[in-house]
């Protein structure tokens, strides 16, 4: 079992707010930074490729900050990881599960100067994916620039945040994360990663230090936290990790997370999503050159008999809470 399990949320509203979940990836770092550590994480860059950073000050903070659904160019940031922590440099790794077992392999023993944080993984699309996005967008002439994919500014609670996007011309457009089409795809699970359907790095059990997440669920089970602005569920599992939430325990308003519970409202907590049965048709149709918007609006679309099954599945509902 984890150390601890906290419902939580970053003081800082700025950074809270830039943040996907209640920023306290950004805490953490912070706290790092200013013991003279460093921070590796995956940011953008230029092409918005997702690549690891090495971050040596606070100002550097907020480009690493925001969930990427997009597997990141590691590089060398594992053996770049190991000179500092051989040098006695404070070292914070935040990455997938995988990426947190992988250096974690890599480097081969424990090191006490190395804090190293995970989060919840529902699985990663593949960079072909988003390259191809990219591609459909600028071919309708929308070439992006920048970009969050978990934008606040419609709120986070039951899923309700979006897609902020910023073109070359300098236009910013917001758009619903549900009506995205390469978010579509992400959730309905056509193009992750092969491993992610079957992964094996699930369960509350950890070898880091912490596994953040959003604390989906939280309007019903801990209604009194939830201001639609970002709560983290965050998982304690070492002594390390306690010392270090407690140090930044005065910048959190934080409670006990019920863990039983939010683990039903996030079920990659403990395991794999199921592939979906388009993946393979996707890859078909992305590989014979067709644009990614057009095969994801044949993969996405309701058929009329799924609509009735939605329909009448909601009308049993009512009856029932009625
Ligand atoms: C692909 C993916 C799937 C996720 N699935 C779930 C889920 O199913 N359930 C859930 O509760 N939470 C999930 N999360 C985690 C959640 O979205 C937040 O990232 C987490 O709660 C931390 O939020 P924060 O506000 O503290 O920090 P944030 O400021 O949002 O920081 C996020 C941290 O994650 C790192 N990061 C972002 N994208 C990547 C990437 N592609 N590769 C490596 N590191 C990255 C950033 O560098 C940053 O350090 C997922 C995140 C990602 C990237
Ligand atoms: S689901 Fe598992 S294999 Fe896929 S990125 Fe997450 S940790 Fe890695």
């Amino acid at each position: 079992m984890p150390k601890c399990a906290y419902a939580c949320y970053n003081k800082n509203e700025e950074v809270r707010m830039s943040s996907s979940s209640g920023g306290i990836y950004s805490l953490l770092a912070e706290k790092i930074l200013e013991d003279g550590g460093e921070v590796f994480a995956a940011c953008y860059d230029r092409n918005l490729e997702v690549s690891y950073r090495k971050i040596n000050s606070i100002d550097e903070l907020p480009d690493s900050r925001g969930s990427k659904y997009v597997a990141s160019h590691m590089g060398n940031v594992f053996q770049d990881v190991l000179d500092s922590l051989q040098k006695g440099i404070k070292v914070l790794f935040v990455g997938t599960p995988c990426q947190c077992e992988g250096l974690m392999s890599f480097l081969g023993k424990r090191y006490d100067n190395l804090v190293c944080v995970d989060f919840i993984c529902h699985g990663i699309p593949g960079r072909i994916p988003w390259r191809k996005y990219l591609e459909s967008m600028k071919n309708r002439g929308s070439e992006l620039v920048g970009i969050n994919m978990r934008d606040k500014t419609s709120g986070w609670s039951k899923g309700k945040f979006c897609w902020k996007m910023t073109d070359n011309f300098g236009n910013t457009t917001f758009q619903p994360q549900s009506e995205n089409f390469f978010m579509k795809g992400f959730i309905a699970n056509i193009y992750l990663r092969p491993s992610c359907y079957n992964c094996q790095f699930k369960g509350i059990e950890r070898k880091t230090d912490f596994t953040l997440g959003d604390y989906w669920g939280v309007w019903n089970i801990q209604p009194e936290m939830d201001d639609n602005k970002g709560i983290s569920l965050v998982l304690v599992h070492s002594q390390k990790g306690q010392k270090l939430f407690d140090s930044v325990s005065s910048s959190i308003v934080y409670t006990n997370a019920f863990l039983d519970k939010a683990i039903k409202y996030n079920s990659p907590i403990l395991s794999s999503v199921k592939c979906s049965d388009n993946r393979k048709v996707f890859y078909k149709r992305i590989n014979e050159g067709e644009d990614f918007i057009k095969i994801m609006e044949d993969l996405t679309r309701i058929s009329f008999k799924d609509k009735l099954k939605i329909r009448i599945k909601r009308s049993i509902k009512n009856i029932q809470n009625f």
